[in-house]
């Protein structure tokens, strides 16, 4: 089986919340894609409930691309400890962490029901699992310990 960068990371060496850059592949023409790991819980210590992550994603799905261009996809992790984001070119970690940083605190903040995209039956393949309240903590939580700029040591925290 092909061997997959995400399982040699020692999971129980990192220090989360934090922004690590996976990969950059080139593509035939030259393209830079950008793999970006945002771990915001500490693996194996605790994981974000499937209804809040659902809604973190929703909204971070919008509010990211405010905040940085060239996203391709961000996707939650099956851990459910962070998100995958993927990226056109090569933004800097410290521009993905000012991202994050300000998406996350709308979420904290301001977000209201009205502000979290695709929560119907039409856009959504489980809309009825969503929860705004969980997504909120979670956002103050990560915030309040705030995101490395590097997996293993805290920096610019
Ligand atoms: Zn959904």
């Amino acid at each position: 089986m092909a061997e997959v960068e995400s399982f040699a990371l020692d999971h129980t060496a990192v220090q989360a919340p934090y922004v690590r850059r996976i990969a950059v592949e080139h593509g035939p023409k030259g393209d830079a894609i950008s793999n970006f790991d945002l771990r915001f819980v500490q693996p194996n210590e605790g994981e974000i409930a499937t209804a809040g992550l659902h809604t973190i994603e929703h909204l971070l799905a919008s509010l990211l691309r405010d905040h940085l261009d060239g996203i391709i996809d961000v996707s939650p992790f099956g851990c459910r400890t962070g998100f995958h984001l993927i990226t056109w070119g090569e933004p800097s970690v410290a521009d993905v962490v000012a991202a994050v940083r300000a998406s996350l605190a709308f979420i904290a903040d301001k977000a209201t029901w009205a502000d979290v995209p695709g929560v119907d039956a039409i856009s959504c393949g489980n809309y009825r699992d969503h929860s705004l309240h969980s997504a909120r903590e979670w956002s103050t939580l990560i915030l309040s310990q705030g995101i490395s700029l590097d997996p293993f040591e805290r920096v610019g925290v």
